[in-house]
């Protein structure tokens, strides 16, 4: 971190404050120049607070050089992180997994309707909201504990591992009692820390969605915070950021996707479904983020989309889930991609 001081700063208020930041562990480098003078702090400067700083009278300007986050970063951690599921599917350093199945979990015939058939497309884990988060408080919002039930009789028929969201803290010991095999941090609550904190503590891996509006380093801060308490498992999802564009539901941001793994090394799967509300596109969106060097996809698909409960204008039918891992299939041998 470089502190630049205010000029005329006084003196004895100057030393006050390097005596404060030496209390805190850190080596300071004092470079006195004509007319600026300016601090390098050496050490561990993540616990340092750029406000804090800001907030003493002596300082002109502040800057990191460099990033806030230590766990979740490539620099401390060259090489990929692989994470994996239900002891058998493995997301990252060369392994590719699809995650599909339903918005919301609607009945068993629906959710083993579809987990069958995306099983047998190529998809190795079955996704499916039990808790959802609506926009509006009249919309269906999931069979909650009883979809949480649904979803292992369906695991207990193809023997895919779960991904599901968790909303709440409080429904932590449901999740854990479902042997949930992977835990879905939604877009709207990647900034809910109390709930990253609580999934840091598990030792379930850790579907973090970006947020709405959030940026990479708010994204990797979050994934951070699950980190810091224990939890190493952590894959992110890139699912489209609101823009200025109306026409689709959110924009792919998919240079995310390299950006996101030089920043980190956790693996990135990319979510074309919310990314575009629109099931027309989820094919091309699904083979462009293989392209831009995902790790994996997150896929919608219902047996009936005109009569989905949720997002049905984004799901795929079962055929046509069957023709998009057709694509995706030989696009992943041309990258070197093995898909579970
Ligand atoms: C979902 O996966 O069904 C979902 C609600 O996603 P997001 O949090 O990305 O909107
Ligand atoms: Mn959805």
């Amino acid at each position: 971190m470089i502190i630049v001081l205010k000029p005329h700063a006084p003196q004895d208020k100057v030393r006050a404050f390097c005596r404060e930041l030496e209390a805190m562990g850190l080596q300071i480098n004092d470079s006195v120049g004509s007319d600026t003078h300016i601090l390098g702090l050496i050490g561990d400067t993540k616990a340092v607070a750029i406000s804090w700083v800001m907030a003493n009278p002596v300082v002109e300007s502040c800057r990191r050089v460099s990033e806030p986050y230590k766990k979740a970063n490539r620099k401390f951690h060259p090489e990929d992180t692989v994470v994996e599921l239900g002891g058998k599917v493995r997301i990252g350093g060369g392994h590719f997994a699809v995650m599909a199945g339903p918005c919301s979990v609607e009945s068993e015939e629906q959710i083993t309707l579809v987990a069958r058939r995306v099983q047998a497309a190529g998809a190795s884990v079955l996704r499916g909201g039990a808790f959802k988060p609506r926009t509006s408080p009249y919309s269906f919002q999931g069979l909650r504990a009883e979809g949480l039930a649904l979803l292992r009789k369906a695991r207990a028929v193809t023997g895919q591992p779960l991904v599901t969201e968790l909303m709440n803290n409080e429904h932590i010991p449901l999740f854990l009692e479902a042997g949930v095999d992977m835990i879905q941090i939604g877009a709207r609550n990647m900034q809910n820390f109390e709930l990253l904190k609580a999934v840091g503590q598990l030792d379930v891996p850790v579907l973090l969605k970006r947020g709405l509006s959030s940026t990479l380093e708010e994204l990797v801060m979050s994934a951070e915070y699950i980190m810091a308490e224990g939890n190493p498992n952590v894959v992110l999802c890139e699912r489209g950021i609101r823009t200025f564009e109306t026409s689709m539901r959110n924009t792919l941001d998919l240079a995310a996707v390299p950006m996101l793994k030089k920043m980190t090394h956790l693996p990135v799967v990319v979510d074309p479904s919310h990314a575009s509300g629109l099931a027309f596109m989820v094919p091309s969106l699904a083979q462009a983020a293989v392209a831009a060097g995902a790790d994996g996809l997150m896929i919608e698909v219902h047996n009936d989309p005109a009569r989905a409960l949720s997002d049905g204008a984004q799901s795929l039918t079962p055929d046509q889930f069957d023709a998009l891992m057709a694509t995706v299939k030989p696009e992943l041998g041309f990258f070197g991609k093995e898909l579970n």
